[in-house]
């Protein structure tokens, strides 16, 4: 019998297609198919069957193919995807498409991509025959005895240089290599007992128990750094493990918490954990997927893109670091990966636990008023560790040289005596941010964007950290033809050569964006901090995140002011949570830390919480004042972001936007049209257009309606977008 197949395609068209086939059943909706749309063939996926079309039967064309080599994407996940698309007035195929792994984008075979693993051959030399030095190749010989047939993604996991000493093992026959269809445990066993898993302090037994295991609950764990929050996500974990069920685990960005992962896997050497994120490549993304999928891994642990796989068994989804911003997307799709778990969480009726020291106002605001439960920890798990003590600098007495002040110089020079290792941190990579002409004050800007361009001096560089506009430092001022332009202003790099004047025996790191390029280079590099490589580490907010260095006692910070008084009524919050971030690094172990602040502002009631790390106090007064301003989470915002080759064009089509939502709604305030902030990115002109309103379900309703009108709209030469609870503007 033909069926009606309601497909959806990877465009920009808040619609699903006809096409006929047959013999479907509804066991095929959730697949993929192949169809003739114009003159392309598109890969789509079958959103529902029907047997009626409003189209005449002529006009409907059959599809082409039904990949049936993958499962179909189940239900759960397709509900999920489309509350997504109603959330974010995005078109369901697009947000479809982006939820599935690239090789399930295209029209390519995606049967199980083949595993490689290895095995061991006699002649390969005993542990005992090689040499002490040979580190990697005996690591590798130790995991290869204990496992025939070892994933290659689990021994490349083991050493960076690792894929280097595969080969030379495959050129001397030690080890044959395998292509395998069925995929294998990606977790490397672990050599040795079993580690004894510390005695839960009453708190964290507390947390547990509030967690009810089944049942819908969003739960916000603020707990301070150190306070055993990951102990706790460990525990559930065991508890959904035991019961047969799936654990989901978000994180900010992967690879700068190596360490989690590595946590999870040995905790749970016997199961399945697999990681998504945007470092892997195609086929291990897909093979991680469809291993999700398919119920064979256990534990997923992901980036914000992994909110969307399936999990058969999912019973509990753990949200680290609720707060930071990169659990939303900020192009295309510009969806919240948090909001979309607690989604998932509520649809599945199961609970969510968001951790985070410092939460975000939105989440904390949802705790106060009775929709998510709090938990807190409150002490460091550790019994020595001490919380840091935390002062400012007062700048307006120092004379920093280099930036760096007198008082956070002769710390670091005690720390160094005392065999120490200390952090200074800054965020902006670079030399220093702007190039300046004394004589005339040109600035040297970016050509692309409304942004000053940053000086590397190594590479003798200008760069814009916007767009990657790139060009060579001037000779001479372009103004005025003075041959003495001047760095002005602190970056990393700046920072590490002033640190090296002071400290000439010290060993310095730099850890930014440029430094860590390199795949592994992070790796190596925080490898060298624990193994006390290192004295002073310069460094960004990568630094600032979840890494456990046991010698940290001193952090010094620069360079915070210009978020005190902010036009972005969030940069408060930002540096609140950074702040706190950075200064957890300090004293995670038995020696207490001390976190040197330097400012302009020592008075302002920031540092007051920060330095008694009070967060309900820092969260109480920025909630009161987002509260008189009207500011979210006391209102919902949404923002309609149009960009042109000319403002202008910007600007009109926002006005025309504007016009068509007359009359508004009582219950939504429509801004002007403006331009943006940054006016100007890598060549296009931006504007955009805020609305807002106290009720989500008012903004809902009124983008609904709006949003269908400005499909409608011709939009000659603009790009627009609708961006719901933005957090950029
Ligand atoms: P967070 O995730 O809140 O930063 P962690 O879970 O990483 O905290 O815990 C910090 C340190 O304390 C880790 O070294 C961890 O092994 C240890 N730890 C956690 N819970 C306990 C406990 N109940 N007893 C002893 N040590 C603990
Ligand atoms: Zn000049
Ligand atoms: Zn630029």
């Amino acid at each position: 019998m033909t069926q009606i197949l309601k497909i959806a395609l990877d465009i920009p068209l808040d619609t699903l297609f006809d096409y006929r086939a047959e013999e479907v059943s509804t066991e095929d909706v959730g697949r993929r198919v192949l169809v003739s749309f114009g003159r392309r063939k598109m890969v789509g996926l079958i959103v529902s069957l029907a047997n009626l079309s409003d189209l005449p039967a002529a006009s409907i064309k059959p599809v082409l193919k039904i990949f049936r080599d993958t499962p179909a994407l189940a239900p759960d996940i397709l509900k999920l995807l489309q509350f997504c698309a109603n959330y974010y007035h995005h078109p369901l195929g697009e947000v479809i498409f982006t939820a599935l792994p690239q090789r399930l984008r295209s029209d390519q075979a995606a049967a199980f991509p083949q595993q490689i693993s290895y095995v061991l051959n006699k002649a390969a030399p005993h542990l005992d025959d090689l040499p002490l030095r040979a580190v990697v190749k005996r690591k590798l010989l130790t995991h290869l005895c204990q496992d025939s047939g070892i994933a290659r993604e689990a021994l490349l996991a083991l050493s960076p240089s690792a894929s280097k000493h595969i080969r030379e093992m495959l050129t001397t026959g030690w080890i044959t290599q395998q292509q395998e269809n069925r995929p294998k445990l990606l977790a490397p066993p672990v050599s040795g007992p079993l580690p004894q898993l510390p005695a839960l302090n009453a708190e964290q037994a507390a947390v547990i128990d509030g967690c009810s295991p089944a049942g819908f609950s969003a739960t916000l764990l603020l707990g301070i750094t150190g306070s055993g929050k990951t102990e706790v996500y460990l525990r559930l974990t065991a508890i959904q493990l035991e019961q047969g069920r799936q654990v989901l685990v978000l994180v900010p960005e992967i690879n700068l918490t190596p360490q989690l992962e590595a946590r999870f896997q040995s905790r749970f050497p016997d199961v399945p954990v697999v990681s998504l994120h945007s470092s892997l490549n195609d086929s291990e993304r897909l093979r991680h997927w469809l291993l999700a999928q398919s119920g064979e891994a256990r534990i997923v642990l992901g980036t914000r893109l992994s909110v969307f796989t399936p999990m058969p068994e999912l019973g509990l989804i753990i949200v680290d670091e609720e707060h930071d911003s990169s659990f939303k997307q900020q192009d295309g799709l510009r969806y919240s990966a948090r909001d979309m778990a607690a989604a998932r969480a509520k649809q599945l009726n199961i609970p969510i636990l968001m951790g985070s020291a410092t939460p975000a106002l939105e989440s904390y605001h949802n705790a106060l008023a009775g929709r998510y439960r709090l938990q807190r920890l409150s002490r460091r798990a550790v019994e020595e560790a001490q919380l840091p003590s935390i002062r400012c600098v007062d700048m307006r007495n120092e004379k920093p040289d280099d930036g760096l002040s007198a008082t956070l110089l002769q710390a670091l020079e005690k720390n160094l005596e005392h065999g120490s290792q200390s952090l200074v941190f800054i965020n902006r990579r670079g030399y220093a941010p702007v190039l300046l002409c004394n004589q005339c004050g040109w600035l040297a800007p970016c050509p692309r964007c409304t942004s000053r361009l940053v000086v590397h001096l190594r590479e003798r560089r200008l760069r814009c950290h916007h767009c990657g506009h790139e060009e060579r430092i001037p000779r001479a001022c372009p103004g005025c033809g003075n041959p003495d332009l001047a760095p002005l202003g602190q970056g990393t790099q700046r920072l590490e050569d002033a640190l090296a004047q002071h400290f000439p025996a010290a060993r310095i790191l730099r850890i930014d964006r440029d430094s860590t390029r390199r795949k592994h280079a992070l790796r190596e590099m925080l490898q060298d901090v624990h193994e006390e490589r290192v004295d002073i580490l310069v460094g960004t907010q990568i630094l600032a995140k979840g890494h456990d260095f046991k010698r940290l006692t001193l952090v010094g910070a620069l360079n915070v002011d210009g978020a005190l008084y902010s036009a972005d009524f969030r940069a408060a919050e930002r540096l609140f949570a950074q702040l706190m971030q950075v200064a957890g690094r300090a004293g995670r172990a038995a020696e207490p830390g001390t976190v040197l602040i330097q400012t302009q502002f020592p008075d302002h009631p920031l540092f007051d919480a920060l330095r008694h790390q009070d967060y309900d106090a820092f969260a109480t007064t920025q909630l009161v004042e987002r509260k008189q301003a009207g500011f979210p989470p006391f209102c919902h915002q949404a923002l309609l972001r149009a960009e042109a080759t000319h403002l202008e064009t910007a600007l009109a089509f926002l006005h025309q936007a504007k016009k068509m939502a007359l009359p508004i709604p009582a219950a939504i305030t429509l801004y002007d049209a403006v331009p943006a902030p940054m006016a100007r990115l890598a060549g296009r002109e931006r504007a955009q257009l805020l609305v807002q309103a106290d009720e989500r379900r008012d903004l809902q309703q009124f983008l609904r309606h709006w949003n269908a009108n400005l499909n409608n709209l011709k939009a000659r030469q603009v790009r627009w977008s609708l961006d719901v609870d933005p957090l950029d503007f």
